[in-house]
């Protein structure tokens, strides 16, 4: 069971709404089960293009406000990411409030499998951080609006390892327009989190032997994972201080800000976590003007919903990693669009996200 949080009070109405008003939501579901002391947010962002798709995450936040704020801007996220990869979804995402090591039961996800149920197909479910494929299987006892179903069941699996795919197009792309060469052989980069997402991008950058340093906050994963590929490791905070090409976030969100933007030493960032940058205008600026090329989150880490998008038609492995080698065209573009309107790379992506979405109104 999960304990009862006192810092309920945290969360306001007002600051709800004003918070959909302000980002752009059309629905926001709080779920509570006394039974299984189920607590989650759904949140609904657009559903112009498509019905709301988009992974749930379990994480022990700290408050339910961290976990509001947490789910409303991974659902815009997920708009963004569904309309710049040119599918005909719109973007939600739901979060589980709870610790996913202690307290998942099959009741609590079969719960919360009804709550997703009960939307008739307005959004629909897919696997993110702290959820397993077994939980999935467990949602979707109760709901047909789930992605990512196991192979064995007719879906396409484990998004990661395409996410990972095209995160690693997307640091080609952008190493391509960096230094004119997409060869990533001897190019120190610095890769934290190496969790699903991770370990397998770390598989691709062995592969060109790039020079690995990676970082997690699970010591028994990380050292698994340095004696796996032949990687080195840096210890917690020291991250941001390593001399090295590329960082690549595949941890949580926000982990570009002022005070870690100072001190990195790269030219390129690109990685899979959503909403990399703490404050998308200040944050982008503050790249840009230290000349640091930054891939946009939401357009390198699509290939998971480009793969789950594909399962939803009748699934076609071929098709869905064809489709994700396209974000080393598309972030080409936008690297370039970039440049020639003098906007951050963040910018020039989310302008032409916003304009397929407007003009389907
Ligand atoms: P995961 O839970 O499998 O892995 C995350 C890893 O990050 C874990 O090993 C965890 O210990 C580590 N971590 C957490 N906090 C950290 C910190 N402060 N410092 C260092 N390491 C830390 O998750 P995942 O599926 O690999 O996803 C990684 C990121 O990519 C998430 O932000 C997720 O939202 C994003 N993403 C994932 C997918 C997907 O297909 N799984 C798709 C798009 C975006």
């Amino acid at each position: 069971m999960i304990t009862r949080n006192t810092n309920l009070k945290e969360v306001n109405s007002s600051l709800v709404v004003g918070n959909m008003i302000e980002m752009g939501h059309e629905q926001i579901v709080f779920c509570y089960d006394k039974e299984t002391g189920l607590k989650a947010i759904i949140a609904i962002h657009d559903t112009t293009l498509g019905p709301a798709l988009g992974g749930t995450r379990m994480w022990h936040y700290e408050n339910e406000n961290e976990a509001l704020q947490d789910v409303l801007r991974l659902s815009r996220g997920m708009s963004l990411k569904a309309s710049i990869s040119g599918l005909s979804l719109g973007g939600g995402k739901a979060v589980i409030i709870g610790d996913s090591k202690k307290d998942k039961t099959e009741a609590l996800m079969r719960r919360f499998g009804k709550f997703v149920d009960s939307l008739g197909g307005k959004y629909i479910t897919a696997e993110d951080v702290g959820m397993e494929t077994k939980d999935m299987e467990y949602i979707r006892m109760e709901t047909q609006h789930v992605t990512g179903i196991p192979e064995d069941m007719g879906g396409s699996g484990n998004p990661s390892p395409f996410t990972a795919y095209g995160v690693y197009m997307g640091i080609k792309a952008t190493a391509k327009y960096r230094w004119g060469d997409d060869n990533l052989q001897g190019k120190t980069i610095v890769v934290q989190g190496v969790g699903h997402v991770g370990e397998s991008l770390v598989g691709h950058l062995a592969k060109e032997e790039a020079n690995i340093i990676i970082n997690d906050i699970d010591s028994e994963r990380m050292n698994y994972i340095a004696e796996k590929f032949d990687a080195d490791i840096v210890l917690g905070d020291a991250i941001y201080d390593v001399d090295m090409d590329i960082y690549a976030p595949c941890a949580l969100g926000a982990t570009l800000n002022p005070n870690t933007i100072s001190r990195l030493q790269c030219s390129i960032i690109a990685g899979a976590a959503n909403n990399q940058l703490a404050n998308e205008e200040r944050d982008g600026q503050l790249l840009l003007e230290k000349g640091i090329m930054y891939a946009p989150d939401f357009l390198i880490n699509a290939g998971g919903l480009i793969n789950v998008y594909s399962e939803l038609n009748g699934y076609n492995k071929q098709d869905a990693l064809k489709q994700t080698e396209q974000i080393y065209t598309t972030t080409l573009e936008i690297l370039e669009r970039a440049e020639l309107h003098k906007i951050t790379t963040h910018i020039a992506a989310l302008e032409i996200a916003k304009k397929r979405i407007t003009d389907s109104k």
